[in-house]
């Protein structure tokens, strides 16, 4: 048996990078920026009011002092002219500052009879003028690998870049295992069950950026798993689920064995999720994940979400721990790690109960999983530990 880390080490070495694909703007939110890009012009492009008033000299901008308006901007309709001594602009939030200005004055400081303006207020020391460039200039680079957010979207329209060159979305494709399973919405057998992880997987695996593809269900039969084996072609990830363990019905090893597979490891020293399994397969990396609901998900939290975002250019590093406060003790623990459902409020955490890893409305709670090394000592309340956030928390 390996280490998580170890584990995670295989993984990321069978992390083959995707390649890169241009999508449109639109479609660029939750992708990966797979190259830097440049923006093609300077925000604002032209010294910009950033608010509504009048545009004038700043060494005239006296108490009491009088200006004749000579004109009006916009914005999207700059004033071509140059601003005299003793004159000012009607201007507006956005619009370009005229030549001849370096002042805004705001319209609450002013008096206007006709054509005339008198200052009733010099307080305001600001410019009010939002100098060119400074968003940012032409050529200035967002750099890749992002994840990109909505506020990175804004910047690179901003930045005028309409078609984003992204990592390609992985294609996952999730073979379910197991005589005892139908799909959800079907009538199951008494002695069936309905298969449960596949669906919470895929949807691990969307919210990540990959695109997971459900096959249908092998059974616990060579030539059945052979066959969804074979439909999985052209993944750039094949998972499989259960049939992982050595039992009378766990083929996946011995079926994957006989089609080719290099393996790369066989089981790690955590719980749940001993049963764990990859390799590499025609060139495509496999993982066989443990069948029970919660192993198959606590290890899509700690193996496949990293490996996925190495494949798509991300660093290769595991799932993100932060340090939380115990609110509750917890007992020793054995020598394999232990990925314990936890709630996690605030500062502090507490398991969230029964960790046996079939229990899913457990998990379904579960906010958090408290990350406990092989043989922690007994924790007291009040004791930091390290926790991984669930995303749906
Ligand atoms: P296995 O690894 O095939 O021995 O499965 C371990 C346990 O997980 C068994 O109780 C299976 O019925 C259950 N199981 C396997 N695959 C799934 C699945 N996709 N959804 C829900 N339960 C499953
Ligand atoms: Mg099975």
């Amino acid at each position: 048996m390996i280490s998580v880390a170890e584990a995670l080490a295989h993984l990321f070495a069978l992390a083959d990078p995707l390649p890169v694909e241009t999508v449109p703007l639109r479609k660029a939110a939750g992708r990966v920026l797979a190259q830097d890009v440049f923006a093609t012009r300077t925000q604002p492009p032209f010294d910009a009011a950033s608010m509504d008033g009048y545009a004038l000299k700043s060494v005239e901008a006296d108490l009491h002092a009088q200006f004749k308006v000579v004109g009006e901007a916009a914005a999207g309709h700059g004033w071509d002219g140059t601003v005299g001594a003793g004159q000012a602009v009607r201007i507006f939030t956005g619009a370009p500052v005229p030549d001849g200005a370096d002042h805004v004055v705001i319209q609450e400081n002013v008096s206007r009879t006709g054509d005339l303006i008198t200052l009733t207020d010099d307080s305001d020391a600001k410019s009010n003028i939002r100098p060119a460039g400074v968003d940012f200039f032409e050529g200035t680079d967002m750099a890749a690998p992002r994840r990109l957010s909505p506020g990175d979207i804004a910047l690179l329209a901003a930045m005028n870049i309409a078609d984003v060159p992204v990592a390609k979305r992985p294609v996952v494709a999730l073979i379910s295992t197991g005589d005892e399973l139908v799909m959800p919405g079907e009538t199951p057998r008494p002695d069936q069950i309905i298969a449960s992880n596949t669906f919470g997987l895929a949807a691990m695996l969307d919210a990540l950026g990959a695109e997971a593809r459900i096959l249908p269900i092998a059974r616990d039969n060579a030539a059945s798993l052979r066959t969804v084996l074979s439909l999985a072609d052209g993944a750039d990830l094949v998972v499989t689920i259960g049939g992982a363990s050595v039992g009378d019905h766990d083929l996946v090893a011995d079926v994957a064995a006989e089609m080719g597979m290099a393996q790369s490891f066989y089981k790690v020293a955590m719980r749940p999720g001993k049963p764990l399994m990859a390799g590499r397969l025609d060139g495509t990396p496999m993982v066989g994940l443990p069948g029970n609901p919660v192993s198959a998900m606590v290890c899509g939290t700690v193996f496949l979400a990293p490996m996925l975002r190495a494949m798509m250019g991300l660093p290769a590093a595991p799932a993100p721990q932060v340090r939380r406060t115990l609110s509750a003790p917890l007992a020793a623990n054995g020598p394999r790690a232990h990925y314990m459902r936890a709630v996690a409020q605030g500062d502090s955490v507490a398991d969230a109960g029964a960790q046996d890893s079939s229990l899913l409305s457990v998990l379904a709670c579960a906010n958090a999983l408290i990350v406990r090394p092989p043989n922690d000592p007994v924790r007291h309340a009040g004791d930091a530990v390290d926790v991984i956030l669930l995303e749906n928390s």
